[in-house]
């Protein structure tokens, strides 16, 4: 490694130990390559495995939550509370992980997902989250960021009237971005893996990934184009709201932000039907890695991320690039009524 690059890793690395964690993922994750889809598709295509990060079968979450649980301990905390998707994996590593610190875990599942079966509602996400003993509750609204995190206070609340500690794990853009802090650090990590790519893809949602990821690639001197794969808004949305979260991103680190907003790159191409639900594209991008690669890929995130990488596979060609796995593959059990092919 250069010197001015071993200097702004080791100054990254001593920003982020500001922070507190609780160091639970199993990092670094593997890089590996994906040789039969590369010849099935000419294109030299790696994978970062982040659904190898170990805790309750793991994903990005881990990496966010290891640092929102690291607020909770320094707080005291007892209870963790949350908010997501009916599938969402947010709250299911977030109450293996609350097990783990002896924390009891709160979970309200937003209505998302219309025409949901009752395999959605009962398998996959929500199986597990049950199985980690947390307490389930239902938000009927999908897009009320602001209500879901209001309703999280009240119960905080009523927590506090019962002598607990509550911690909130909040998802609105109106909190500072602690989660994309775990995405920053595995910038660091990718750089210190020494693999080098023309292209990252990677799934842009809360965009806490996406952002942190970019953040950290820019501040440490990297050009890796990185396009976020729209999985809930469409680019022009979703760009608006990347740009905050790395406002928010510098603000929080006190550092200056080096992404150029042209380097804010967006694809919707895979976003219809729309959130949680599964085009014929995803469902073959998915089929297609498992049979080639013995990889598993989910419905909501890594499956939209995969159509959008294949669909754009004619102009790749002769570049190196990583499909950024960030698990999702319990969801799989929801979804087993939504594969058309199987
Ligand atoms: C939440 C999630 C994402 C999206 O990450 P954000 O940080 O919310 O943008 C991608 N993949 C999987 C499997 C997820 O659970």
């Amino acid at each position: 490694m250069l010197p001015e690059k071993m200097q702004s890793v080791k100054m990254l690395t001593d920003r982020l130990l500001e922070f507190p964690r609780v160091r639970m993922g199993h990092l670094p994750t593997p890089v590996e390559p994906l040789s039969r889809l590369s010849a099935a598709t000419c294109c030299d295509i790696w994978v970062k495995r982040d659904d190898c990060t170990g805790i309750g079968f793991g994903g990005n979450k881990v990496r966010q939550l290891d640092f929102y649980l690291g607020q909770a301990v320094q707080q005291g905390a007892t209870q963790v509370l949350i908010t997501g998707a009916v599938q969402s994996n947010f709250v299911r590593v977030a109450a293996a992980m609350a097990a783990r610190q002896g924390m009891g875990c709160h979970i309200q599942l937003e209505e998302r997902v219309l025409d949901a079966d009752d395999t959605y509602r009962q398998n996959g996400n929500v199986f597990l989250s049950r199985m980690l003993g947390a307490t389930l509750y239902s938000y009927p609204e999908g897009e009320d960021e602001v209500g879901a995190d209001a309703r999280l206070f009240r119960l905080a609340q009523d927590l506090r009237s019962a002598g607990e500690v509550p911690f909130i794990v909040p998802l609105a853009p109106s909190s500072p971005p602690t989660g994309a802090l775990g995405y920053v650090d595995a910038a660091l990590e990718l750089i210190q893996q020494n693999h080098f790519f023309d292209d990252i893809f990677v799934a842009s949602g809360s965009s806490l990934t996406h952002s942190g990821l970019l953040f950290g690639l820019r501040a440490l001197g990297n050009s890796t184009t990185v396009y976020g794969v729209c999985v809930r808004r469409d680019r022009v949305t979703q760009k608006e709201r990347v740009r905050s979260r790395l406002r928010d991103l510098a603000l929080l680190l006190d550092m200056p932000n080096n992404v150029l907003d042209a380097d804010i790159r967006l694809d919707d191409c895979a976003l219809a039907p729309g959130y949680g639900r599964m085009s014929t594209e995803t469902e073959a991008a998915i089929l297609k890695t498992a049979r080639l690669e013995g990889m598993f890929l989910d419905p909501v995130y890594t499956g939209k991320v995969m159509a959008a990488l294949m669909a754009r596979t004619n102009k790749l060609r002769g570049r190196k690039i990583l499909f950024w796995h960030t698990g999702g593959q319990p969801a799989l059990f929801g979804y087993t009524n939504s594969f058309n092919d199987l």
